[in-house]
This record gives structure tokens, C-alpha cells and sequence, in this order.
């Protein structure tokens, strides 16, 4: 298996990257914020609770969040592997993804990391706001509490995977397909 977590802050571009890579790499793509939102619009019981940390730019607690994702890799075993996108967001989500991956004889093939500057991501997150519908990319102040819950529970997980030797960080800036291209050749290296 090839399990990729694709990591940096909002609006660095994850998303839009695992869409390509997914097919290219024939990976299964779990991204934490999706599988929220389609929860909040079915209107479930998970939907309703992670509504109201996303909407103002906060963090859904772990063990939701875990638990959700848990399920997910669970169901979905029989795949080439996987493209993590948005987890893990913090140091409890990292230990548990690694402790999932063990379970299952497997193991993190690397982080990926969209390196993006913060003058950037805002602009993008607002210009995305004009038509995504999210409440969290509707206004500058939303915006900014994402992007300082990123630098105060998120970053630190560069040195984690670090430590371990499986950290990449890749320029994301420029346009869609460079980056495509930058990021298949860190997956093509491991
Ligand atoms: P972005 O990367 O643009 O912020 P996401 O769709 O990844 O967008 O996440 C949207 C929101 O969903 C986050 O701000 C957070 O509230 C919630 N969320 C997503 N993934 C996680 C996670 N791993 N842990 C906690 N909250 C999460």
C-alpha cells in the first residue's frame, strides 16, 4: 500500500491535488472535511455536531473525528492505499492514524506537504467563498481563526514525520498541474 498524507494549511491547494493524484495513483481519497459536509447536508447526528465547530473556523474534537475516520479506512482495506486529506490535524489524530495503519500491517509512505504563503491562502479561501456555499470561507475573520488553528495544533506535525524520515514539502504555488507534477514526483521517489 501507498498511504500518502497530504498535509498544509486551509486553502493550501489539498483538495484540488488529491483529485489528480487519486486517479494517477489509483488511491483511495479521504478527506475529513468532505465526509463532514456531507454529513452536516444529511443532516445526521454527526453532521449536526461538526457543524458547530466548523462554521466558526474551529476544530472538531478528536475522538469524533478519529472514530470518523477509522470507519472510513476500515471500509475500505481492499484499496491500493490511500490519500489522507486533512488528517491528521493534530498531535492525537497522528499517534491514532498511526496506530490504524499498524493494525492493518501498513504504515504512513509519507507526508506531503503544500507550502503555500498565509497572504495567499486567504485570497484563495475568499475568492472560493464567492460560490463553495461554506459558511468557514465566508468571511476574513472565519478564514483567520482556520489558518491560526492550523499553526497552533497542525504545524507541529511536520516535526513528527520528520523525526521519522517521511516529510516532504513541496512549492504550492503556481499552477494546478506544476504542482501535480511536483507532488507525482515525491510518490514516484518512495
Ligand atoms: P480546509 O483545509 O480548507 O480548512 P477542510 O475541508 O479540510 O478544509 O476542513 C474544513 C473544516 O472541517 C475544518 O476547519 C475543521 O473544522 C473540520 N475538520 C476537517 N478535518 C478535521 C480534522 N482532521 N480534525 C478536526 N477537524 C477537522
Amino acid at each position: 500500500m501507498i498511504n500518502i498524507v497530504l498535509f498544509g494549511p486551509p486553502g493550501a491547494g489539498k483538495g484540488t491535488q488529491a483529485e489528480f493524484l487519486k486517479v494517477k495513483f489509483n488511491l483511495f481519497h479521504i478527506s475529513t472535511g468532505d465526509v463532514f459536509r456531507f454529513n452536516i447536508k444529511n443532516n445526521t447526528s454527526l453532521g449536526l455536531m461538526a457543524k458547530s465547530f466548523i462554521d466558526k473556523g474551529d476544530l472538531v474534537p478528536d475522538q469524533v473525528t478519529i472514530d470518523m475516520l477509522n470507519e472510513v479506512v476500515r471500509k475500505n482495506l481492499d484499496s491500493n492505499g490511500f490519500i489522507f486529506d486533512g488528517f491528521p490535524r493534530t498531535n492525537n489524530q497522528a499517534l491514532a492514524l498511526d496506530k490504524l495503519m499498524e493494525e492493518n500491517n501498513s504504515t504512513i509512505s509519507a507526508m506531503i506537504a503544500l507550502e503555500v504563503d498565509d497572504k495567499a491562502l486567504i485570497a484563495r479561501l475568499l475568492e472560493r467563498g464567492k460560490t463553495s456555499g461554506r459558511v468557514d470561507d465566508s468571511n476574513e475573520e472565519i478564514i483567520q481563526n482556520r489558518i491560526s488553528e492550523y499553526y497552533k495544533k497542525t504545524a507541529i506535525l511536520k516535526d513528527f514525520y520528520m523525526k521519522k524520515n517521511r516529510y516532504f514539502g513541496v512549492d504550492g504555488q503556481g499552477s494546478i498541474e506544476h504542482i501535480t507534477n511536483r507532488l507525482s514526483s515525491v510518490i514516484e521517489s518512495l
